[in-house]
């Protein structure tokens, strides 16, 4: 593996919650395997007057907060590599004090001109930081990349907008869009399950698939984050990004070879077959909720910052189908919310029943656990030990608690991907605008019809989501797996 590259990161948002909780840790563990070392340096920008001593010591404590063991000299030695810069994201002449301060470490530490922005910031100033990159000259004479936090606008008019101003600057390959659910490891799974298995591969296809399933629940509600909800929503927040690139790599052909470039090719033919749904699908197979509230909980509706006639999802439920490729018209239901029963993050691949001697058996299932355990298991049928028929087992493929141990965070991995310049597991345009000319679609019927709907259906909390989603099926003969 390719060692020591040399480059200076600019973090936009350098005393935040993302850069103390992943960012630092992350880059730490990238400098203990010498792939960032000597000729790297960070410059911290937000709005606090911090010195460069006291973001150390920020990022010394975010250190020690991650790992329970370090060695005292090795986070010493990384800190040094810190620099601090008090930045209002508005003001032009922070931008050119920026840009002296970068060219400045880039002769000290041999950077060779390149330079690694990441925009871990509210969204709002997304379009702000990169007018001013590019209106200052921020770029190096090096490489220059650009991480981009989610979420990459609001609609596909705010996207393309967001990617107007980007694209001024850098070049498609070189805007790494994150969607950490593509740092997962079992999401990360799913293309050699697919395309190293052939028993696998060769049931993958809608003869053998009779649909699949993805529910991302999440245990807690909105906490102190209503604000933001109300103008995100469910859809926006999970099934715009996570589920659809989820989607993407259940559904899509087998790509040529395993680059960056081929698997965008296969996400990118796939979706030029993906079914807008008509206002009748919208009706039939979509369902959207709030969550009640009971004795210990707020209703939605009464958190901090949400409106008291809010009609914000918490919970959505619906279909995705491609006209082309292995999974053409199976239909991929999804369903993801807050204050469900428990956090759960799975795949279920419902095969279809096939005629046998003994009357009843399982379908081979094949269920993905993104989390909290990262296993993939098949349902078996064998014979009952003492009795006539057929019972059912599971095969497990998992990782052991020391490989679990060992698992880096997804942040880790998706910024070795940037720093290594492989952007196979982020979001190239032309997936993000499929994703949001679907999302819009459903959006604006939503629109419409708040105008003739009083309230949402409300879901009791800590349960499995609204009823009403158990009716999104297209035949009767279907029925959450997960339940
Ligand atoms: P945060 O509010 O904790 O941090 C925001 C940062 O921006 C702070 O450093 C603040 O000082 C700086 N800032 C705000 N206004 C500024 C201004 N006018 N000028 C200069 N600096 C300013 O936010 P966060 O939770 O770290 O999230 C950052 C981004 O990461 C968002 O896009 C979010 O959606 C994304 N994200 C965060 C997490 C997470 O776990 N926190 C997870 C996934 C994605």
């Amino acid at each position: 593996m390719a060692k020591n590259i040399p480059a200076i990161m600019i973090i936009f948002g350098g005393s935040g919650d993302l850069a103390h909780r992943k960012l630092y840790p992350s880059l730490f563990n990238l400098y203990r395997q010498n792939l960032i070392h000597d000729n790297f340096a960070v410059i911290g920008t937000a709005r606090r007057p911090w010195s460069h001593e006291y973001f150390r010591e920020q990022v010394s404590d975010a250190i020690h907060e991650f790992f329970d063991e370090v060695d005292e000299n090795d986070v010493k030695n990384f800190c040094t590599h810190f620099y601090y810069q008090s930045h209002d994201v508005t003001s032009v002449e922070h931008y050119v004090t920026l840009k002296e301060l970068a060219q400045e470490l880039d002769d000290r530490y041999s950077a060779q001109g390149n330079r690694l922005f990441y925009m871990a910031m509210a969204p709002k100033f997304f379009g702000t930081i990169a007018t001013h990159i590019n209106d200052q000259k921020l770029v190096g004479s090096g490489f220059n990349r650009i991480v981009v936090e989610k979420p990459f606008g609001r609609d596909l008019a705010t996207a393309e907008e967001l990617n107007r101003q980007i694209t001024a600057s850098f070049d498609e390959e070189d805007i790494f869009r994150i969607d950490h659910y593509l740092g997962k490891e079992m999401v990360q799974n799913i293309m050699p399950l697919r395309f190293s298995n052939p028993l696998i591969k060769s049931i993958w296809n809608s003869d053998h698939i009779k649909n699949i399933q993805i529910t991302l629940a999440e245990r807690l509600g909105v906490e102190a984050r209503g604000g933001y909800y109300e103008t995100s929503g469910a859809l926006r927040d999970m099934v715009q990004n996570h589920i659809f690139q989820i989607i993407t790599l259940l559904a899509m052909d087998e790509p040529k070879d395993i680059s960056s470039s081929s698997v965008h090719q296969a996400k990118k033919e796939l979706l030029d077959s993906l079914v807008i749904p008509s206002e009748e699908d919208l009706k039939k197979h979509f369902v959207r909720a709030q969550y009640a509230g009971s004795d210990t909980t707020f209703a939605y509706r009464n958190e901090p910052n949400v409106a008291e006639d809010s009609k914000t999802e918490t919970f959505v439920a619906g279909e995705v189908k491609f006209q082309k490729g292995p999974l053409k018209d199976v239909p991929i239901y999804f369903r993801t919310g807050k204050e469900f029963r428990e956090k759960m993050s799975r795949i279920d691949i419902v095969l279809k029943h096939s005629s046998n001697p003994y009357g009843f058996a399982h379908s081979n299932n094949i269920t993905i656990e993104i989390d909290p355990k990262s296993r993939i298991y098949i349902t078996l049928n064998g014979k009952k030990i003492s009795e006539p028929g057929i019972r059912r087992e599971d095969l497990v493929y998992g990782l052991t608690d020391q490989e679990l141990a060992q698992l880096p965070d997804g942040y880790e991995k998706l910024l070795r991907d940037v720093i290594l310049n492989d952007s196979t597991n982020f979001t190239h345009w032309s997936e993000l605008k499929r994703f949001w000319e679907y999302i819009d679609t459903i959006e604006d019927y939503w629109t419409k019809e708040n105008a003739e709907i009083e309230e949402l259906p409300q879901y009791a909390p800590y349960r499995m989501g609204p009823k009403e989603a158990n009716h999104i099926f297209e035949s009767p003969t279907e029925r959450w797996i997960y339940e």
